[in-house]
């Protein structure tokens, strides 16, 4: 075990603070954790389960119905580009210069059956179980604006408690930024990190390989390995948006990325060519920083 309070707070600059790593280090650990898995698993709907079993099931008994065919043969590595960016790529000249991506992939399928599962999961997580806290949330009885108290935290476990007041009626509401998996679980509640955490360690616990993704602007969201690749799914969006729509931040919300990155137990991996259709804007940006910055960021990410 690391000593946390050997580290110091900014030792990358803002944002990839050193404090960001061992969060995502933390959590994407107890992703391995059988314990934690169990703990998660319990409270998943018995019925999305048994159709999520089932789809796995036929994926690795079935040789027709593999999902290895529906993922592109073409490709060397594992990180393919989502469906609606390979939509959109074929006209793009910006793009020409990145390489490395197979963007032949616009066919890229999944089984109907097994979309169905995974949307089940998506829909019961967003509707039934979790709930978001505004940034500026109001009132449950009373409707009026909630004043802020915020109390930081000095560890991963618990990076800071937002508390908020009602000077009307009193009420009081305590938002704890969590990061281990149970006490959110418990809890319920949070924004895109809390989500993203939890139901990462959801689909980990239905034997769906996922990761945790951080734009370093102000959104995270999992990327799972299904059919030979990893798939953007994000639980706080709407589905079909929250599964494999890769593009929709950079269209919809004007994200300006300079890093993308994924991160495991064992390794973070830049992904933001994942995420953009303005390849050149992107390193364009990154040329201000550090070359050696990603360096850097795996070689800590590695050693804590
Ligand atoms: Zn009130």
């Amino acid at each position: 075990m690391f000593d946390l309070f050997n580290l110091s707070t900014n030792s990358f600059s803002y944002p990839f603070t050193k404090q960001h790593f061992i969060l995502y280090k933390q959590v994407t650990s107890q992703y391995d954790d059988p314990d934690i898995l169990q703990y998660v698993n319990l409270l998943v709907p018995e019925k999305i389960k048994k159709d999520i079993k089932i789809e796995l099931k036929k994926t690795n008994t079935s040789k027709g119905a593999n999902l290895d065919k529906y993922n592109n043969s073409n490709s060397s590595t594992n990180h393919s580009i989502c469906n609606d960016l390979a939509d959109d790529r074929g006209d793009d000249d910006t793009y020409n210069t990145k390489e490395d991506l197979s963007y032949s992939s616009s066919t890229i399928s999944l089984p109907i059956s097994f979309l169905d599962s995974l949307k089940e999961l998506l829909i019961w997580f967003k509707k039934d179980f979790m709930r978001w806290v505004d940034k500026n949330p109001s009132c449950d009885n009373c409707g009026r604006q909630l004043a802020l108290e915020y109390i930081p935290g000095d560890t991963w476990e618990i990076r800071g408690i937002e508390n908020y007041y009602c000077s009307f009626c009193s009420a009081v509401f305590s938002f704890p930024r969590y990061g281990k998996i149970k006490e959110i679980a418990d809890n319920r509640i949070g924004r895109c990190s809390e989500w993203t955490f939890l139901f990462g360690a959801i689909l980990n616990s239905v034997s769906i390989k996922t990761r945790i993704v951080h734009d370093f602007l102000d959104h995270c969201w999992n990327e799972s390995f299904i059919g030979g690749r990893w798939i953007h799914i994000d639980s706080t969006l709407t589905y079909p948006i929250s599964f494999d729509h890769c593009s929709y931040y950079e269209k919809n919300w004007n994200k300006k990325y300079i890093f993308v990155l994924a991160f495991s137990k064992s390794n973070l991996e830049d992904v933001t060519a994942s995420y953009t259709m303005k390849w050149n804007q992107v390193l364009n940006r990154r040329s201000e920083l550090k070359q050696t910055q990603l360096d850097k960021f795996q070689k800590f990410y590695q050693k804590i």
